[in-house]
């Protein structure tokens, strides 16, 4: 069996979402992979202007991105993966450039706990602890296939009182290296019975001296608002509209697009209304579809949110939310990366483009780097 090409997205969608609601996940991972003799590209390639780079071809090379934007190196309690075998994961899958973000809320060392939902009761509470972890290493082991951006996520946006202070001890500590803030939770349902506090309209207008830093800075944040739940799909989107319009030049990233294992029935279009609205009110919001929870949810839904994608492809970033747990295998990264990578394949080639090789991420972080082109389809390119 073979698929139908990548230049008939909408097609290819409807197939890969037929078969998979037919046969389940498994059939969507049998599904034909790059063609294994086609090296990876290396970072310095990234570093050559986009004309100056072999054209990507959708046909033979990875539809998995070369950018994760949503990547937890350590967990939230326990032992980490070791750094250096982290490194060769994301090399092994092509990763050149990855947000590390902490994890920022962490299990009392003492709890014997590795992840939150099977420890409630125990606090999980926002620490540099994983940031200073997290620096040290990246600055410690080398890894020149990949550019790895640095995040705080120490911030208790339900207390930012100390939230700018910490930030100079971070400059005076690190000076330059943390480059993004994030994930930080505003409101995650999932964690509150390990006594998160989610913020309120009055801790949001509290943020002000640490978003200004951010700003100044063009740091963008990564933000996890849980926009609702089965019950109330929209109970908390006030909180990050109060966010947007108290801080709309900020460069925010919404997490998830607002969903959550405990919003997983809301319907499509209009989800997806409501994305459209905020992006044309607030032309620094980007939105983040990291998670295979998604994928898991939502993918019967391709045929709303693939258009959706393509339409604003240049306000997504990819990102495949692993948390390193020292208990996980290493083949569970590159399962994870494969399923949230899955909406990119049947983008079209300029949104895959702008969120799968990477263009957001580097206009946003103003990198010195480009995405190769697309190679134009074989048809197109003999013709006269
Ligand atoms: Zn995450």
């Amino acid at each position: 069996m073979s698929p139908p090409a990548n230049r008939h997205p909408t097609l290819c969608w409807q197939w890969i979402s037929a078969l998979c609601a037919v046969m389940g996940l498994t059939a969507c991972e049998l599904m034909p992979q790059a063609d294994p003799a086609v090296p990876h590209r290396s970072l310095a390639s990234f570093a050559l202007p986009s004309a100056e780079q072999a054209c990507f071809d959708r046909e033979r090379e990875p539809y998995t991105a070369v950018v994760d934007a949503h990547f937890h190196p350590r967990p939230f309690g326990g032992p980490a993966m070791p750094a250096t075998e982290l490194f060769e994961l994301l090399d092994e899958q092509g990763v050149r450039f990855v947000n590390y973000f902490g994890i920022g809320q962490v299990l009392s060392p003492d709890s014997g706990c590795t992840y939150y939902l099977d420890c409630l009761g125990v606090p999980a509470n926002p620490s540099i602890k994983n940031d200073v972890v997290n620096a040290v290493e990246v600055t410690t082991f080398p890894h020149d296939q990949l550019h790895i951006t640095l995040s705080m996520t120490f911030v208790d946006l339900a207390h930012p009182e100390q939230a700018a202070r910490m930030v100079a001890l971070y400059d005076r500590e690190f000076p330059g290296l943390f480059r993004w803030a994030g994930e930080l939770n505003v409101m995650k349902q999932a964690l509150l019975g390990n006594q998160h506090e989610p913020a309120t309209r009055e801790s949001i207008d509290g943020w002000a001296p640490f978003m200004q830093i951010l700003r100044e800075r063009n740091i963008p944040v990564t933000l996890h608002a849980d926009l609702g739940n089965d019950a109330n799909p929209t109970e908390f989107l006030y909180l990050m509209e109060h966010v947007l319009e108290r801080y709309p030049d900020n460069p925010i990233v919404w997490a998830h697009m607002g969903l959550s294992k405990e919003l997983t029935t809301m319907d499509a279009n209009t989800h997806v209304a409501l994305m459209k609205s905020l992006l044309d009110r607030y032309p620094r919001l980007m939105l983040d579809i990291s998670w295979d929870v998604l994928y898991n949810a939502y993918h019967q839904w391709g045929e709303v949110f693939v258009p959706f994608f393509n339409e604003y492809s240049t306000r997504i970033l990819p990102g495949s939310d692993f948390v390193a747990a020292g208990t996980k295998t290493r083949d569970q990264y590159a399962r994870e990366l494969e399923v949230t990578s899955r909406a990119l394949r049947v983008m079209d080639d300029e949104a895959f483009r702008n969120v799968a090789l990477g263009e957001n991420y580097f206009r946003l972080l103003q990198l010195d780097y480009h995405a190769p082109f697309i190679c134009a389809p074989p048809a197109a390119a003999a013709t006269p």
